[in-house]
């Protein structure tokens, strides 16, 4: 599309939950609800338009093993968005993709740098793997080459006690999140137990993924803190096949990997319930393939979720959250537009009609 060129967005604007409209317009890559004077070539789209889905918690340039090339990389990001996810928050990744920044054909990516461990507690090849009195340092430095988080592996087995168990001592911990909260950005971690779950909340962390040990004592504490949590449900359907892989080795983590996916939809809908912010998230990269953004959708609204709630968290509200525009007037055209409402059933995600990226259709 040309500079001058118009793309009328008619049917059903879904600007907000409550904030329906008739149409839109995207002038010069941007979005205006101005009827433009003097088009001169004018698109017209038809349909439910959403603001660009948001996968916040997505891993570009990370594969199987590691760190993957460009190419790799490129193809993640146009599977996303193929799917309609035009926002990922990376959450970790071993690679550099800062040149996705000057593309405006790829998603935008809000970064947490790269995934910080404990030494031998998470998957092989991801994360820098410290011991704990080098956390606050670490952690700064991925605040540094961030856009705003970073990511922490707060548990994982502990092969000699044979069970998940928490990554960090408390004291560590709060002085880490205190560091990146000076340096202005937020501290999200992946979390899978129950009891490492008090010391990160305690000590200020913003977010947890996964959050499967959510349990009714600690949803309070997440609660009046405004801690959010990103399921990933999508990922926790894998738990039953990795208990299974550790069954022999490790009995005890295998019999609780299965409670915590027994009990994951009572978890994610009890958190909902209190008030917890719920983000969608699909853990793309790794070990599971790109484009799942309407999957996890499904999944909340399985858990629970109302249509509008799960939507919310892949669109309007999971916007706010990570300060980014929606359909506002202005706002650079990121949008997806569907064949059916999408709040009477969400599977329509699954198919977008059309997915606008800086005001150009790219599906
Ligand atoms: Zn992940």
């Amino acid at each position: 599309m040309s500079d001058r060129a118009v793309l009328h967005v008619r049917g059903r604007v879904l600007a907000g939950p409550d904030d329906v409209r008739d149409e839109l317009w995207v002038v010069g890559g941007r979005i205006t609800y101005d009827r433009p004077t003097a088009a001169q070539d004018v698109r017209t789209v038809e349909g439910w338009a959403l603001p660009g889905l948001v996968d916040a918690h997505c891993h570009v340039g990370l594969g199987a093993h590691g760190p993957v090339d460009r190419d790799t990389a490129e193809k993640q990001a146009l599977t996303d968005r193929e799917a309609g996810t035009l926002l990922i928050r990376d959450a970790g990744s071993p690679s550099d993709t800062r040149w996705v920044d000057d593309r405006d054909d790829l998603p935008k990516i809000i970064r947490a740098g790269r995934h910080i461990a404990r030494t031998r507690r998470y998957i092989r090849g991801y994360a820098h793997e410290i011991e704990p009195d080098a956390l606050v340092t670490y952690v700064a430095q991925e605040a540094r080459r961030g856009d705003g988080w970073v990511k922490l592996v707060g548990d994982w087995i502990d092969r000699d006690l044979g069970d998940l168990a928490p990554s960090w001592p408390r004291a560590e911990v709060e002085a880490a999140i205190a560091e990146a909260h000076r340096l202005g950005a937020r501290v999200t971690a992946h979390c899978f137990a129950e009891n490492s779950l008090r010391d990160l909340v305690e000590a200020g962390i913003d977010c947890i993924e996964h959050a499967t040990g959510l349990t009714d004592d600690l949803i309070p504490l997440f609660a009046e803190r405004g801690v959010a949590i990103v399921p990933t449900l999508v990922n926790i359907a894998t738990f039953p096949k990795l208990a299974k892989g550790g069954e022999e080795k490790f009995p005890r983590w295998s019999a609780h990997m299965r409670r915590l996916y027994e009990r994951r939809y009572d978890t994610v809908r009890n958190a909902y319930d209190a008030g917890i912010p719920v983000f969608v998230g699909t853990d793309a990269g790794g070990s599971l393939p790109h484009g799942l953004v309407a999957a996890e959708v499904e999944e909340l609204v399985t858990a629970g979720l109302p249509a509008d709630q799960a939507l919310s968290a892949t669109t309007w509200g999971a916007r706010r959250w990570l300060g980014r525009p929606g359909l506002d007037e202005g706002a650079p055209a990121d949008l997806v537009v569907y064949e059916t409402d999408p709040r009477a059933d969400v599977r329509v995600l699954a198919a977008p009609r059309r997915v606008v990226l800086n005001g150009r259709v790219m599906s």
